[in-house]
């Protein structure tokens, strides 16, 4: 990093009250303890994780119909897996994987304001980051 892209990054993580620890998203002990302002400063790094979700997720996305809850889920893994949606079924626990960019970036996010596109629709594993996750209470803050 170049000294004053440092100078910038050490000042603001200052602000926020965090240690400046260099975060790599795949290094749990490098996570930063959650606290609330911190989504408005970072690139959006919890959306490059996995995310697992249910099929009443994919209701709230619109992605299937809430009446083919009953249906063959592997069925639907199929269909939305050729769309693009998904990438991943787990028979046994019943969650899919949305599908991520080559990047690692979740297919809803917006690669240049770094926000999520179905914020209203996300998926409980989005709405329950930190709280429950690799690390509870932790996230790969990198800042803006
Ligand atoms: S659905 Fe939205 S909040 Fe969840 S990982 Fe994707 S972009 Fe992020």
């Amino acid at each position: 990093m170049q000294t004053e892209q440092y100078s910038v990054f050490t000042q603001r993580i200052r602000m926020l009250k965090i240690p400046a620890v260099a975060t790599r998203v795949d290094d749990l002990a490098t996570w930063a303890k959650y606290k609330k302002k911190m989504c408005d400063r970072c690139t959006g790094t919890c959306c490059s994780l996995p995310v697992e979700v249910k099929a009443v997720d994919l209701v709230r996305l619109d992605l299937i119909d809430a009446f083919e809850l009953d249906d063959n889920m592997k069925r639907i893994f199929k269909r939305l897996s050729k769309d693009g949606q998904v990438e991943h079924y787990h028979e046994k626990t019943g969650l899919f994987t949305l599908t991520r960019m080559a990047n690692g970036d979740c297919l809803y996010l917006d690669p240049v304001s770094r926000r999520c596109t179905v914020y209203e629709k996300r998926p409980d594993t989005c709405r329950n980051h930190p709280q429950v996750g690799p690390r509870p209470g932790y996230c790969a803050f990198i800042p803006k």
